[in-house]
């Protein structure tokens, strides 16, 4: 055998790498349209969730695609057409492991799809627990390349909001209901009870559904209130979803959780 040449070395060309553009709710439909100003040869990639969102969802994007002048593509699970199926089949919602649906139906078909030569762009804003969402991200995956555009430019959640209207895209219809981001429907990353009172309110099927998969597998999901523990420590008090009182709140404020990013995992609790 040769000695001239390590047994190490690889003749791998990664060329230069796309630009990938993570296109979900507003936030990064907005950050991909700011990218794609500047290089068309962007690629725009939406993990399509299926029935799992709201129909208008799916209008938003292709709404964009009209903005964007080009094709987003779209990713979906092979093996699940909706998160109620992952529910199903592995008997979990979520819990300290994370939820699995963002497992099987996000970050299984991105990690077909991507290359370690890829840049990742996401539409993380520049709000402090959004910035703080983008800074998991980076220390979860410091292998992977990645950028946050709207915190780079200092744009807001009500910056992304305004620019949207000002071009005449229609944002989904679940914020205008209330709604704090474009994640799908019964979103188990959430502990708010405003938000589950919410969902009651606007998609009492989902509700009931996510209720009746609550007691079946044992997810207390909700947080219900706020003792101290036996050191003073305060603790939340956990719930099921049927247990949330009938006059709970439905106002959800924007910073109870995040969008559905590639993060849930490390999210939910
Ligand atoms: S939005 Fe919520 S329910 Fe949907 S995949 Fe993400 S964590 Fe799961």
């Amino acid at each position: 055998m040769s000695r001239e040449r390590s047994q190490m070395t690889l003749d791998l060309d990664w060329g230069q790498g796309r630009r990938l553009l993570w296109v979900d709710g507003v936030n990064s439909a907005v950050m991909a349209h700011l990218v794609l100003m500047d290089d068309p040869d962007a690629i725009p990639v939406h993990c399509d969730l299926g029935t799992s969102v709201h129909e208008d969802s799916h209008r938003f994007v292709n709404d964009l695609e009209q903005w964007y002048g080009k094709e987003i593509v779209r990713l979906r699970s092979e093996e699940f057409a909706n998160i109620d199926e992952v529910f199903e089949r592995r008997k979990y919602l979520s819990g300290m492991n994370g939820a699995p649906c963002t497992g099987y139906m996000k970050f299984d078909p991105r990690e077909l799809f991507e290359r370690p030569s890829d840049l990742h762009h996401w539409g993380y804003t520049a709000d402090k627990l959004d910035a703080k969402r983008f800074d998991g991200m980076l220390a979860d995956y410091p292998f992977m390349k990645q950028r946050a555009p709207l915190i780079e430019m200092g744009m807001k959640k009500r910056d992304t909001h305004a620019l949207l209207r000002q071009h005449g895209i229609r944002r989904p219809i679940v914020y205008d209901l209330g709604f704090p981001n474009g994640n799908c429907i019964g979103c188990v990353k959430s502990s708010s009870p405003n938000y589950w009172a919410l969902i009651r309110k606007e998609f009492p099927e989902v509700f009931e559904r996510r209720a009746d998969q609550c007691r079946r597998f044992g997810a207390r999901l909700v947080i219900l209130g706020r003792t101290k523990d036996e050191t003073g420590k305060t603790v939340n008090i956990r719930g099921f979803l049927d247990e949330i009182p009938a006059d709970q709140s439905t106002k959800v404020r924007g910073a109870d959780f995040g969008g559905c990013g590639f993060h849930c995992k490390s999210e939910a609790a």
